[in-house]
């Protein structure tokens, strides 16, 4: 900031940063707004880049950070001719890329506590759009007209709830009762997109907040159909969902690693128990019912959260191998301890029986036999990754 301003920049800090700042909290990240362009941000700064299309930034690395620099955007009411902002015809704003001054800039932004600016040099904070006033009444509030704004950019509709559920804040009253109305406009997004927002909404220690906040606000029913549609009218699903973002939640605060593998296999399994169950009444053995239950369930999420198969190989790993926990006796229990997959099958079990299903106490059944065994050496063998055969 210091070095903008020495050329005659404005600089500020500004979104998360001064926002958690204000709250007495530790920042995720910097985020600095400047009337520099990016190509001046750039030539002033040697280890940066320019980055992205939509929204051209600079990122400016120091040591192991990045520090994101954004030029201030300007207004785009007017045409696409005048502005350089382009819109679709349902109001998707698809280009924006006008600069314009920090007050344009503010109005731009999503949530008014995400709209304070500090200046390093002079120690003020300006707050155009009552951010100051929100945090202070520990509100969440879109700026200007929410349902404009979440026309603009339905995946503010995802933040407003998100950071109400991480700052522990309430949904101010017509910035949340625009979403229940225009939730469908997330069908619109694109599936990478909405795995990034994925990522952001459960794997950052508030899972279990907003997840009943994307359900209260009936979002979830439009990144997860089926999940949504079976824990809403069965209390066993329900549970699941709320065990699987808590143990989530503790494990980020107990510093374990976590993986979205892990959360999608929670969060579809409702979809897949109930596919499963649909290919055995036709017919279907229960292993090749849960290899294609798994298989048409990763298929169909997809199309809306594109989830990488990094992580849905994995993912139907787990789901898998609870056909293989009930058999717990001697070689083969051995054999299954040692497959790559298990703890996260035999934590996935355990999630199910914390839920509420009566799985005759296999979970306590593992944990001694684990106890017993010590450590074991993982090997996988090859055929893991073949689906299995079917028998006649
Ligand atoms: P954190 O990084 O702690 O999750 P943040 O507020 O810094 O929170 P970012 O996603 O890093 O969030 O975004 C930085 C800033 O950019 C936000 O504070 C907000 O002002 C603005 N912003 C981000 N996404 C949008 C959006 N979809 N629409 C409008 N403004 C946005
Ligand atoms: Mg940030």
């Amino acid at each position: 900031m210091a070095r903008l301003r020495d050329k005659e920049h404005q600089a500020y800090l500004v979104g998360g940063a001064v926002r958690d700042l204000l709250l007495g909290g530790h920042p995720k990240d910097f985020d600095i707004a400047t009337d520099a362009t990016p190509e001046e941000v750039h030539a002033l700064f040697g280890n940066s880049r320019i980055i992205g299309r939509r929204f051209r930034i600079v990122h400016v690395r120091f040591g192991r950070e990045v520090i994101e620099v954004t030029t201030f955007r300007g207004h785009h009411d007017d045409t696409e001719a005048t502005t350089g902002a382009k819109r679709s015809s349902r109001g998707l704003l698809l280009r924006d890329n006008v600069f314009g001054t920090l007050e344009e800039d503010a109005v731009r932004r999503d949530l008014t506590v995400n709209a304070l600016y500090y200046d390093s040099g002079s120690f003020e904070v300006f707050d155009q759009v009552g951010g100051l006033d929100d945090l202070e009444a520990r509100q969440v509030r879109v700026i200007g007209d929410p349902a404009t704004r979440y026309r603009e950019d339905p995946v503010r509709m995802l933040r407003c709830l998100r950071f109400a559920a991480k700052l522990g804040f309430n949904v101010e009253k017509s910035s949340g009762a625009a979403i229940p109305r225009l939730a469908a406009l997330l069908d619109d997004i694109p599936p990478a997109r909405l795995f990034d927002e994925f990522g952001k909404l459960f794997l950052t220690g508030n899972a279990q907040a907003t997840l009943r906040l994307l359900r209260e606000y009936r979002c979830f029913e439009h990144l997860f159909p089926d999940s949504a549609r079976l824990a809403d009218s069965d209390g066993f699903y329900d549970r699941l969902l709320d065990a699987a973002m808590g143990n989530t939640d503790q494990r980020i605060r107990q510093e374990k690693p976590v993986t979205p593998a892990f959360i999608l296999a929670a969060v579809l399994w409702p979809a897949v128990c109930e596919r499963r169950q649909q290919l055995e009444n036709q017919g279907e053995k229960p292993v090749p019912a849960m290899h294609g239950a798994g298989q048409e369930i990763v298929a169909q999420a997809c199309q809306r959260i594109a989830i990488p198969r990094r992580f849905s190989m994995p993912m139907r790993e787990i789901w898998e191998m609870q056909l293989r926990l009930p058999r717990t006796e001697g070689k083969r229990a051995i054999e299954l301890m040692s497959k790559r997959r298990f703890r996260a099958a035999y934590d996935f079990l355990l999630l199910r029986e914390q839920a509420g299903e009566d799985c005759s106490g296999l979970g306590a059944i593992w944990t001694r036999l684990q106890e017993e065994h010590g450590p074991i050496e993982i090997v996988d063998s090859p055929d893991d990754r073949r689906p299995p055969r079917r028998r006649r």
